[in-house]
């Protein structure tokens, strides 16, 4: 399978990276992971386009991660051609905030053959030819309406990928990526930069060395941690892994 790169930055705006947006690829079938603001926007670039993608899964219902599923359903109504019954996949509450867009954009958003799946803390599930295990992350909500972040490990073909959505540091991100062909960790900040709720570049350099990861991919990143050698403080803090930067458009064998 290939992992593709349709935002690698923010909520906050910027000229380099946009909100978050990935894509997996194996065999024809076409998985989003993530559907930020502006990433439908960087579709053609990379390829895609509503016919081939299969289904969209979100990690969790901050905007920068899921802000562009009212564009994808409008899209959608006038597209040429689509997949045939996409799937939303999400965490808790996923179906309600569709129904929630449904309501405040009317028939503009509706579709008789999407299905609309939810996905909590050990759920498992096959998403356009992907196995997708969820688990929840260290992403505290800032309140109850909120559902809780997960991060997945999905495979296809043997290969393994993890992926920890928005997470800070704790033991279910370092299970979920051991033993995995390539990590997909967010990296918010430099390493001088504490936080409970994101990983930074010292944070995220002990997850993937307490995994054991061989190929950590860093993602999420703001501009704060772009104003930064990030390579040299994640190298500083002990990882010495294969180590990517993301950058919007790259493309990755995952092998
Ligand atoms: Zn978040
Ligand atoms: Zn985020």
């Amino acid at each position: 399978m290939r992992l593709g790169f349709l935002g690698t930055g923010t909520a906050i705006p910027s000229a380099t990276r946009g909100a978050s947006g990935y894509v997996l690829e194996a065999e024809g079938d076409v998985l989003l992971l993530e559907c930020g603001p502006g990433s439908t926007r960087r579709w053609p670039a990379m390829g895609l386009d509503f016919a081939r993608i299969g289904a969209v899964l979100c990690s969790h219902h901050h905007v920068d991660h899921c802000g562009d599923l009212a564009a994808l359903l409008f899209g959608r109504n006038v597209a040429p051609e689509v997949h045939e019954g996409l799937v939303l996949a999400g965490p808790t509450g996923h179906g309600r905030l569709i129904d929630r867009l449904q309501e405040a954009f009317g028939d503009g958003v509706r579709h008789d053959d999407l299905q609309v799946v939810e996905l909590d803390e050990g759920g498992a599930l096959a998403l356009a030819g992907f196995a997708i295990e969820a688990r929840a992350m260290a992403h505290p909500r800032r309140n109850a309406d909120e559902a809780p972040a997960l991060g997945f490990r999905i495979e296809r073909g043997g290969r393994r990928l993890a992926f920890s959505g928005d997470s800070g540091a704790c033991d279910a991100l370092v299970e979920l990526c051991r033993g995995v062909d390539l990590a997909l960790l967010e990296c918010s900040y430099p390493a001088g930069r504490e936080s409970s709720r994101h990983l930074n570049a010292a944070t995220v350099a002990q997850v993937a060395r307490d995994a054991g990861v061989r190929r950590l991919v860093l993602t999420h990143i703001y501009p704060e941690a772009d104003r930064v050698d990030l390579e040299s403080e994640v190298r500083a803090a002990g990882y010495e892994g294969e180590l990517t930067i993301a950058s919007d458009g790259l493309w990755l064998g995952v092998e």
